[in-house]
């Protein structure tokens, strides 16, 4: 059976059982019951960009495709922020600024107090401006959820599933995102599916190998789940009147299989697992951080618990996180700064390239997956937890010894809703293998 992979994931030191034996028993199963809550459920996202990269090509016509609005009366008022309209990254998520002890959000809440009385509005513009600036130098994503057009998205009631995008206007993100990892050399090939097998690994350089196995990852992540949610009924059924939804093993088969992707389909599943170590590496590094959090929706029971949920995944996260060494990467010296750089622009211009997706539901999840992705290099990388030595080394000092690396609400929501993605998809994978033995 092509699914039951087998063997260590390339670039990891790990096989491809001990992550499902992992993941199916330990982590699936908590992140299910944390991803629900309100904290989590919330996702705050602008959905009305329009493409900066071509015209707009295409609107998915299909009602599946639609993101169904959220009553603003189910969200706890403790989230919905204070200081929605102001740019400044000193209140960029004013809930932590005031739960955190000693933090930058405060260094610049005192200053900028400061100077309200003492600048003139456009001196202070232009501070805002700088920090603006500062703070976003770190980010592998672009921060949008203070633009005007965000909006709270109730995760729940628009799950990931099939919604019959597809055609040259999905191939086109995707072909646009490859693209991305192609490093000065620019290939003009038309076609997906002629291009990509033109990336020969061998020939790439361990950043770049690695970029095109994340990217991989997450294409397949996707793919599984519109075939573990496949729409296999239209029919008005009375207890779910949109339709039937579940796994499509034809569709997964196609997907996936050696016959019909040249002997690929197992490689791209395999770089889903090299995603999900990435990610989970990260959020055993935030930890300490992500404990102190106070996951604040204003709702006192539900909040203890989702911190104590939290302190329990991360420690289970904590037992398995050695599989992947970011180090390894941007290792050398400081030549790599440059090459980091350039990566941190290439993974925003797959952010932007997420305004282009022509169904909403679709660039909903594609935007929280990035974000996700984007907030978990930030991690991994962040120059405030990087310091070059003389010798032109990175040191890389814990998180926790660090008070000024911070993330926001938003980020932090989505780093644990994408490694819910792909935790669910190494999930679905086994339903799948079952049905196929
Ligand atoms: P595609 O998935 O479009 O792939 C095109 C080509 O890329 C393939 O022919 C193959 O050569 C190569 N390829 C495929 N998989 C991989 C991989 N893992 N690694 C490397 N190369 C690969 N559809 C939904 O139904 N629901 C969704 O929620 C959804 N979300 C999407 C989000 C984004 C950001 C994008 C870009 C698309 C999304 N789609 C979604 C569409 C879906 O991903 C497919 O593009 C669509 O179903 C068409 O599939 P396809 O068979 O033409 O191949």
């Amino acid at each position: 059976c092509f699914c039951e992979l087998k063997g260590s994931i390339n670039d990891c030191s790990c096989t491809v059982d001990t992550v499902d034996h992992f993941n199916n028993i330990k982590i699936y199963p908590r992140l299910k019951s944390l991803l629900v809550k309100n904290f989590f459920r919330f996702y705050k996202v602008n959905l009305k960009n329009s493409c900066p990269f071509w015209p707009d090509d295409s609107k998915c016509a299909m009602r599946f495709c639609q993101v169904q609005n959220c009553d603003e009366q189910h969200i706890p008022k403790g989230l919905i922020e204070e200081n929605e309209n102001t740019n400044s990254a000193a209140f960029k998520y004013t809930k932590e600024a005031q739960s955190s002890s000693c933090s930058e959000a405060e260094d610049y809440n005192s200053v900028l107090s400061y100077l309200d009385t003492s600048l003139s509005d456009q001196a202070h513009r232009e501070f805002e401006r700088w920090a603006k600036h500062d703070e976003a130098e770190e980010d592998f994503c672009i921060l949008e959820h203070q633009n005007k057009g965000s909006q709270y998205v109730d995760l729940l009631i628009n799950p990931e599933r099939y919604t019959g995008y597809r055609g040259e206007s999905a191939h086109r993100i995707w072909r646009s995102i490859y693209m991305e990892n192609c490093f000065g050399r620019k290939n003009e090939s038309k076609s997906l599916s002629d291009f990509i097998p033109h990336l020969d690994l061998n020939d790439m350089c361990l950043e770049q190998r690695a970029f095109y196995r994340i990217i991989s990852g997450l294409h397949s992540s996707i793919n599984i789940h519109l075939s573990a949610k496949y729409l296999l009924s239209e029919s008005k059924d009375f207890l779910d009147p949109q339709g039937i939804w579940g796994p499509n093993v034809e569709e997964f088969k196609r997907r996936f299989s050696p016959e019909t992707t040249n002997n690929e389909g197992p490689h791209w599943l395999r770089n889903l697992y090299f995603i999900y170590l990435v990610e989970l590496r990260a959020l055993a590094k935030a930890a300490p951080y992500l404990r102190r959090e106070e996951y604040y929706t204003g709702i006192a029971e539900e909040d203890e618990e989702v911190k104590l949920a939290i302190n329990d995944l991360l420690s289970v996260v904590e037992s398995f996180s050695s599989h992947f060494n970011e180090n390894v990467l941007f290792s050398n010296g400081v030549a790599s700064l440059k090459f980091k750089n350039e990566y941190k622009e290439k993974f925003r211009n797959i952010s932007r390239i997420m305004d282009c997706v022509g169904c909403d539901k679709c660039r909903l999840w594609g935007k929280l997956q990035t974000q996700g992705l984007g907030t978990a290099l930030k991690i991994l990388y962040s120059e405030k937890l990087n310091v070059a030595t003389e010798s032109g080394l990175w040191e890389r000092p814990h998180i926790e010894e660090n008070p000024i690396f911070k993330l926001t609400r938003t980020e932090i929501v989505a780093l644990f809703n994408a490694f819910g993605r792909l935790s669910t998809s190494i999930f679905e994978m086994e339903n799948f293998r079952k049905v196929l033995r």
